[in-house]
Protein backbone atom coordinates (compact mmCIF):
# COMPACT_ATOMS: atom_id res chain seq x y z
CA UNK A 1 0.00 0.00 0.00
CA UNK A 2 1.35 3.79 -1.20
CA UNK A 3 0.47 5.98 1.34
CA UNK A 4 1.84 9.53 0.94
CA UNK A 5 4.15 10.57 3.65
CA UNK A 6 3.17 13.53 5.35
CA UNK A 7 6.02 15.19 7.76
CA UNK A 8 4.66 18.02 10.75
CA UNK A 9 6.72 20.53 12.87
CA UNK A 10 4.85 20.92 15.98
CA UNK A 11 6.66 24.18 17.26
CA UNK A 12 5.10 24.08 20.75
CA UNK A 13 5.13 27.20 22.53
CA UNK A 14 7.63 28.52 20.50
CA UNK A 15 7.89 31.55 17.90
CA UNK A 16 6.38 34.97 17.95
CA UNK A 17 4.31 35.93 15.12
CA UNK A 18 7.12 38.43 14.43
CA UNK A 19 9.44 35.72 13.96
CA UNK A 20 6.97 33.20 12.11
CA UNK A 21 7.24 35.67 9.31
CA UNK A 22 10.69 35.16 9.17
CA UNK A 23 11.21 31.44 9.46
CA UNK A 24 8.37 30.87 6.74
CA UNK A 25 9.53 32.45 4.33
CA UNK A 26 12.45 30.79 4.80
CA UNK A 27 11.17 26.90 5.32
CA UNK A 28 9.41 27.63 2.03
CA UNK A 29 12.38 28.85 0.25
CA UNK A 30 14.72 26.01 1.27
CA UNK A 31 11.80 23.58 0.01
CA UNK A 32 10.51 25.09 -2.77
CA UNK A 33 8.45 23.25 -5.03
CA UNK A 34 7.66 19.99 -3.13
CA UNK A 35 4.97 17.23 -3.42
CA UNK A 36 7.03 13.76 -2.65
CA UNK A 37 5.61 14.31 1.13
CA UNK A 38 2.87 16.71 2.81
CA UNK A 39 4.00 19.05 4.59
CA UNK A 40 2.46 20.52 7.67
CA UNK A 41 3.65 23.98 9.89
CA UNK A 42 2.18 23.85 13.91
CA UNK A 43 2.65 27.16 15.19
CA UNK A 44 1.23 28.42 18.40
CA UNK A 45 -2.43 30.26 18.50
CA UNK A 46 -0.99 33.47 18.26
CA UNK A 47 1.25 32.83 14.94
CA UNK A 48 -1.34 31.42 12.75
CA UNK A 49 -2.49 34.27 11.01
CA UNK A 50 1.33 35.05 10.23
CA UNK A 51 2.45 31.71 8.88
CA UNK A 52 -0.87 31.96 6.88
CA UNK A 53 -0.06 35.09 5.51
CA UNK A 54 3.64 33.83 4.94
CA UNK A 55 2.92 30.80 3.09
CA UNK A 56 -0.29 32.30 0.84
CA UNK A 57 -2.85 30.99 -1.03
CA UNK A 58 -2.42 27.28 -2.98
CA UNK A 59 1.02 26.71 -0.65
CA UNK A 60 2.23 23.27 -0.71
CA UNK A 61 2.58 23.93 3.11
CA UNK A 62 -0.01 23.13 5.31
CA UNK A 63 -0.78 24.83 8.34
CA UNK A 64 -2.29 23.20 11.55
CA UNK A 65 -2.74 24.12 15.38
CA UNK A 66 -1.83 22.18 17.99
CA UNK A 67 -4.46 21.78 19.86
CA UNK A 68 -8.80 22.80 20.09
CA UNK A 69 -11.55 22.54 22.29
CA UNK A 70 -14.20 20.27 22.13
CA UNK A 71 -17.17 22.85 22.49
CA UNK A 72 -18.49 24.82 19.62
CA UNK A 73 -18.41 28.30 21.83
CA UNK A 74 -19.27 29.83 24.64
CA UNK A 75 -17.78 30.40 28.00
CA UNK A 76 -14.54 28.51 27.90
CA UNK A 77 -11.82 31.83 28.72
CA UNK A 78 -8.53 31.36 27.19
CA UNK A 79 -9.71 27.96 24.84
CA UNK A 80 -10.23 28.25 21.00
CA UNK A 81 -12.75 26.20 18.89
CA UNK A 82 -12.75 23.98 15.83
CA UNK A 83 -14.79 26.93 13.79
CA UNK A 84 -11.75 29.54 14.90
CA UNK A 85 -9.04 27.24 13.35
CA UNK A 86 -10.78 26.53 10.21
CA UNK A 87 -11.13 30.41 9.64
CA UNK A 88 -7.52 30.80 10.24
CA UNK A 89 -7.44 28.15 7.21
CA UNK A 90 -5.75 25.58 9.51
CA UNK A 91 -5.90 21.78 7.89
CA UNK A 92 -4.79 19.79 11.35
CA UNK A 93 -5.01 19.85 15.09
CA UNK A 94 -2.57 17.89 16.81
CA UNK A 95 -4.60 15.91 19.58
CA UNK A 96 -3.40 14.22 22.98
CA UNK A 97 0.20 15.66 22.68
CA UNK A 98 2.43 13.67 25.68
CA UNK A 99 2.37 17.37 27.15
CA UNK A 100 -0.94 17.97 26.78
CA UNK A 101 -1.88 14.19 28.53
CA UNK A 102 0.72 14.95 31.59
CA UNK A 103 0.11 18.77 31.93
CA UNK A 104 -3.43 19.19 31.16
CA UNK A 105 -4.92 15.92 32.21
CA UNK A 106 -6.08 14.80 28.30
CA UNK A 107 -8.00 11.31 28.42
CA UNK A 108 -8.38 9.36 25.98
CA UNK A 109 -11.80 10.16 26.07
CA UNK A 110 -11.35 13.38 25.50
CA UNK A 111 -9.00 13.21 22.57
CA UNK A 112 -11.45 11.00 20.93
CA UNK A 113 -13.94 13.83 21.86
CA UNK A 114 -11.84 16.46 20.37
CA UNK A 115 -10.84 14.72 17.24
CA UNK A 116 -14.64 13.98 16.10
CA UNK A 117 -15.23 17.48 17.02
CA UNK A 118 -12.14 18.04 14.58
CA UNK A 119 -13.12 15.41 11.59
CA UNK A 120 -16.78 17.09 11.68
CA UNK A 121 -15.24 20.69 11.16
CA UNK A 122 -13.14 19.22 8.09
CA UNK A 123 -9.73 19.62 10.12
CA UNK A 124 -7.93 16.50 9.91
CA UNK A 125 -6.49 15.35 13.51
CA UNK A 126 -2.73 14.06 14.32
CA UNK A 127 -3.51 11.78 17.05
CA UNK A 128 -0.83 11.35 19.21
CA UNK A 129 0.12 8.28 21.45
CA UNK A 130 3.02 6.99 23.27
CA UNK A 131 4.85 5.38 26.50
CA UNK A 132 6.65 6.61 29.02
CA UNK A 133 9.62 5.51 29.92
CA UNK A 134 8.55 4.09 33.45
CA UNK A 135 5.74 2.25 31.05
CA UNK A 136 8.16 0.59 28.51
CA UNK A 137 10.33 -0.68 31.51
CA UNK A 138 7.76 -2.22 33.20
CA UNK A 139 7.26 -3.86 29.87
CA UNK A 140 3.71 -1.90 29.52
CA UNK A 141 4.40 -0.49 25.92
CA UNK A 142 2.23 -2.97 24.33
CA UNK A 143 -0.95 -2.72 26.63
CA UNK A 144 -0.61 1.54 27.00
CA UNK A 145 -0.12 2.22 23.19
CA UNK A 146 -2.75 -0.03 22.50
CA UNK A 147 -5.45 0.94 24.99
CA UNK A 148 -4.77 4.85 23.92
CA UNK A 149 -5.26 3.62 20.21
CA UNK A 150 -8.25 2.36 20.86
CA UNK A 151 -9.31 5.01 23.31
CA UNK A 152 -8.30 8.32 21.48
CA UNK A 153 -9.87 6.94 17.88
CA UNK A 154 -13.08 5.17 19.19
CA UNK A 155 -16.23 4.98 17.16
CA UNK A 156 -14.64 7.13 14.01
CA UNK A 157 -16.67 6.40 10.79
CA UNK A 158 -14.82 4.26 7.89
CA UNK A 159 -14.58 7.82 5.84
CA UNK A 160 -12.98 10.01 8.44
CA UNK A 161 -10.57 7.89 8.57
CA UNK A 162 -9.02 9.12 5.44
CA UNK A 163 -8.14 11.70 7.38
CA UNK A 164 -7.22 10.79 10.38
CA UNK A 165 -3.12 10.29 11.26
CA UNK A 166 -1.76 9.12 14.42
CA UNK A 167 1.66 9.80 15.73
CA UNK A 168 3.43 7.39 17.71
CA UNK A 169 5.48 9.32 19.86
CA UNK A 170 6.97 7.79 23.15
CA UNK A 171 7.33 10.06 25.88
CA UNK A 172 11.17 9.21 26.81
CA UNK A 173 12.24 10.36 23.27
CA UNK A 174 10.45 13.60 22.90
CA UNK A 175 12.90 16.51 23.47
CA UNK A 176 15.39 14.16 24.85
CA UNK A 177 17.75 13.66 22.10
CA UNK A 178 16.88 9.79 22.38
CA UNK A 179 15.57 8.37 19.22
CA UNK A 180 13.82 5.29 19.27
CA UNK A 181 15.97 2.87 17.07
CA UNK A 182 14.40 1.98 13.85
CA UNK A 183 13.44 -1.54 14.70
CA UNK A 184 11.99 -0.15 18.19
CA UNK A 185 9.76 2.39 16.24
CA UNK A 186 8.93 -0.14 13.62
CA UNK A 187 7.74 -2.57 16.13
CA UNK A 188 4.95 -0.22 17.80
CA UNK A 189 4.03 1.36 14.47
CA UNK A 190 3.12 -2.36 13.32
CA UNK A 191 1.44 -2.36 16.84
CA UNK A 192 -0.86 0.36 15.96
CA UNK A 193 -1.36 -0.64 12.61
CA UNK A 194 -3.07 -4.36 14.03
CA UNK A 195 -4.87 -2.42 16.73
CA UNK A 196 -6.63 -0.14 14.39
CA UNK A 197 -7.30 -3.28 11.94
CA UNK A 198 -8.93 -4.79 14.79
CA UNK A 199 -11.47 -2.76 15.15
CA UNK A 200 -11.91 -0.59 12.47
CA UNK A 201 -10.75 -2.81 10.15
CA UNK A 202 -7.91 -3.71 7.45
CA UNK A 203 -9.15 -1.62 4.52
CA UNK A 204 -8.96 1.10 7.24
CA UNK A 205 -5.42 0.16 8.83
CA UNK A 206 -3.98 -0.54 5.21
CA UNK A 207 -4.81 3.19 4.45
CA UNK A 208 -3.96 5.29 8.06
CA UNK A 209 -0.34 6.86 7.93
CA UNK A 210 1.08 6.60 10.96
CA UNK A 211 3.84 9.07 12.01
CA UNK A 212 7.35 8.51 14.19
CA UNK A 213 8.01 11.67 16.75
CA UNK A 214 10.66 11.73 19.47
CA UNK A 215 13.90 13.49 18.57
CA UNK A 216 13.44 13.09 14.72
CA UNK A 217 16.61 15.00 13.32
CA UNK A 218 17.93 15.40 9.77
CA UNK A 219 20.34 12.04 10.51
CA UNK A 220 18.10 9.73 11.57
CA UNK A 221 14.69 10.62 9.20
CA UNK A 222 15.66 8.49 6.51
CA UNK A 223 16.84 5.34 8.50
CA UNK A 224 13.38 5.69 10.50
CA UNK A 225 11.17 6.35 7.65
CA UNK A 226 12.64 3.65 5.28
CA UNK A 227 10.89 1.47 7.99
CA UNK A 228 7.45 -0.48 6.39
CA UNK A 229 4.96 1.23 8.69
CA UNK A 230 6.26 4.36 9.60
CA UNK A 231 4.44 6.95 7.63
CA UNK A 232 5.68 10.38 8.41
CA UNK A 233 7.27 11.99 11.28
CA UNK A 234 5.99 14.77 13.60
CA UNK A 235 9.26 16.89 14.83
CA UNK A 236 9.90 19.27 17.74
CA UNK A 237 12.55 21.23 18.28
CA UNK A 238 14.11 20.60 15.19
CA UNK A 239 11.47 22.29 13.17
CA UNK A 240 12.31 25.55 14.16
CA UNK A 241 15.03 25.55 12.22
CA UNK A 242 14.18 25.73 8.66
CA UNK A 243 17.51 24.07 7.67
CA UNK A 244 16.87 21.48 9.91
CA UNK A 245 13.36 20.84 9.20
CA UNK A 246 13.92 20.64 4.97
CA UNK A 247 16.28 18.51 5.72
CA UNK A 248 14.66 16.01 7.67
CA UNK A 249 11.44 16.21 4.63
CA UNK A 250 14.50 15.32 2.25
CA UNK A 251 15.84 12.96 3.85
CA UNK A 252 12.69 11.29 4.77
CA UNK A 253 11.93 11.26 1.06
CA UNK A 254 15.05 10.31 -0.05
C1 LIG B 1 7.12 16.58 19.73
O1 LIG B 1 7.01 17.34 20.66
O2 LIG B 1 6.10 16.25 19.10
C2 LIG B 1 8.45 16.06 19.41
C3 LIG B 1 8.55 14.98 18.69
O3 LIG B 1 9.51 16.76 19.92
P1 LIG B 1 11.08 16.54 19.57
O4 LIG B 1 11.20 16.33 18.09
O5 LIG B 1 11.75 17.81 20.03
O6 LIG B 1 11.52 15.34 20.33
Amino acid sequence: MLRKKIIAGNWKMNKTATETKVLVPEIKDRLGKFDQAEVVICPPFTALQAAQEALGAHSDIALGAQNLHQAAGGAYTGEISAAMLRDLFCRFVILGHSERRQYCAETDALVNEKARVALKASLRPIICVGETLAEREAGHMAQVVTRQTQGSCAGFAEDDWNNVVIAYEPVWAIGTGKTATPAQAQEVHALIRATVSGFAGKTVADKLRIQYGGSVKPDNAQELLNQPDIDGALVGGASLDAASFVAIIKNACA
